[in-house]
Order: structure tokens, then C-alpha cells, then sequence
């Protein structure tokens, strides 16, 4: 597909949205939101750490009062553990997170769906616990009216963070949890998904279950897999073609910015963060 089939996100900041995990979870919500207002951005999508859930009303007016509206909210507790009070524990503790997205006015709340259960090397096993936990999320799902959309992560962290790792697998997961797409959507990671080699057909296959698309990049001598990722452009992944694949597929959802970036990136002073990203995301994305 060739670029000029793109939507144009030059002067459409409106077509982008602002993960707070680029800015390293330095400051309370209410200051990150008055930042990436200030920077030009409309949309935001929060981490559970920033906001209390408990009252989480308090965290919706304070982005709101911002000029900010809420997309997504990250992310799920892992759902594989060694004892049925653990898996019901996280299902329990993501319930609480569902009602905290609504109140925050998210669309979706973002499954990272948990690795092996810690005392266990059966994989078979703690992906039947996954996907047996995100089942029981489904009346909560509905309840709230907030979806989960499942976000594939590099085979890297199949172990201790997820054991759903490819988009043709959670493909499969949401055809067989949820074949009408009542519940669950897909979310692409450029960082967890730009080496695979069926990418093409497996977002083809997607299609309108990609519901939001993370941007940042992998650097070519990436220092470490978890904290080291590049700012769009700094490294090997071709992001236009990337959101030119998911766009034919019919994604018309924002171009997220999510950076972990704990030497770099979260060092630097989070206003030219958020100036770096408006510009890439402008030229490079
Ligand atoms: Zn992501």
C-alpha cells in the first residue's frame, strides 16, 4: 500500500494520543495531563499506578479539567497464578480496573495478559488460565461498557509477562472467546509486533478487531528488551508501513505513543519528551 493512502497526521495531533508510561510515571496524573495538553494533544491513556482507583472520579476531573479526553487505560494483572485464590484475586483486582476505565470514560482497557503462573513451567496450563480469566471478565465487560482489547508482546516476555505473543494467536483467542466481537478487540504494538513474518496476513485477518496502535522503536542495539525502547524514528521499524497495513485493515483508532525508556527517554525533561513525540509523530509515524 503506498503511503499516500495514509491518513496525513501532519496538524492532526487529534489522530494521536499520549501512553503516560512515555513519561516514566513521574508525576501525579494531574500535572502529566496538563503537560500533554499544553503540548497540542487531546488524548490520553493512563496507567493504573496513577490513578486511585478508589475514588477515581477525582483522576477523571483532573485529566478532563485538563482538556483531556481518556482512550485506553492499562493494563491487566496477569491472570495465571498456582492457586484458584490467585486467579481469583486478578480477576477481582481486573474487575476494579474496568470500573475505574468506565469512570475514566476509556473505551478499552488493555490486557497484558500475564506470563506463567510463578511456581509452574506448564504453558499449556497457564494459557487455559488465561484465557479462562479473561472469559470471566466478559459480564463486567458488559456491565461497564468498557471492552478489553488484548495487546500481543514480544516472545521475549512469554515467561514473566505474557504468554499471548503474536496477533494471529490473539486472533484466535478473541475467535474463540468471542466470535460476534461483543467483548474483545486487538491492540498492535509496533515494539512487540514489527519482526513477524505473517504480520501482513495476520492484520488483514484482524481487521476491525485492531482497535489501537502503540508507536515507538526498536533500536538497533537495544541495551535491554523491557526499558529500552527508541522514540519513533531513533530505530529499525518502519512505523508508515506499519499504520498503512492496519489502516487497509480498516483501523481508524489514534497513533499512540508509548515509550519505555528508562536511561533515555525518562531522563529527559518530559515537555521535550512530549515536543519529540508531536514531531515524529508528525514525520516519521
Ligand atoms: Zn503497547
Amino acid at each position: 500500500m503506498p503511503p499516500s493512502a495514509l491518513r496525513d497526521l501532519r496538524g492532526r495531533l487529534d489522530l494521536c494520543c499520549i501512553n503516560t508510561a512515555t513519561l516514566g510515571y513521574r508525576e501525579p496524573i494531574a500535572v502529566t495531563a496538563q503537560r500533554v495538553a499544553a503540548a497540542g494533544f487531546t488524548w490520553i491513556t493512563p496507567w493504573r499506578q496513577e490513578i486511585d482507583e478508589r475514588s477515581p472520579a477525582r483522576d477523571a476531573d483532573a485529566i478532563r479539567a485538563a482538556g483531556l479526553r481518556v482512550r485506553h487505560y492499562c493494563r491487566t494483572a496477569a491472570f495465571a497464578h498456582d492457586t484458584a485464590a490467585g486467579r481469583l484475586a486478578a480477576i477481582d483486582d481486573n474487575r476494579r480496573a474496568l470500573d475505574a476505565a468506565a469512570v475514566l470514560g476509556a473505551t478499552e482497557f488493555v490486557a497484558v495478559v500475564g506470563g506463567l503462573a510463578p511456581a509452574s513451567r506448564d504453558i499449556e496450563e497457564s494459557r487455559a488460565q488465561v484465557l479462562r480469566g479473561l472469559e470471566a471478565l466478559m459480564p463486567a465487560i458488559e456491565s461497564t461498557g468498557v471492552r478489553i482489547a488484548l495487546e500481543p508482546l514480544h516472545p521475549f516476555y512469554a515467561a514473566d509477562r505474557s504468554l499471548l505473543n503474536t496477533l494471529a494467536q490473539a486472533q484466535a483467542w478473541c475467535g474463540l472467546l468471542d466470535p460476534e466481537g461483543r467483548y474483545f478487540d486487538i491492540v498492535v504494538d509496533a515494539y512487540h509486533v514489527w519482526w513477524d513474518p505473517l504480520l501482513p496476513v495476520s492484520i488483514a485477518e484482524a481487521g476491525p478487531r485492531i482497535k489501537a496502535l502503540h508507536v515507538c522503536d526498536w533500536l538497533r542495539s537495544t541495551q535491554e528488551p523491557l526499558l529500552d525502547r527508541g522514540m519513533m524514528g531513533d530505530g529499525v521499524v518502519e512505523l508508515k508501513r506499519l499504520r498503512a497495513l492496519v489502516e487497509a485493515a480498516g483501523f481508524d483508532g489514534l497513533v499512540e505513543v508509548e515509550i519505555f525508556s528508562r536511561d533515555r527517554w525518562w531522563r529527559e525533561d518530559p515537555d521535550e519528551v512530549l515536543r519529540t513525540c508531536r514531531e515524529r509523530l508528525q514525520t516519521v509515524c
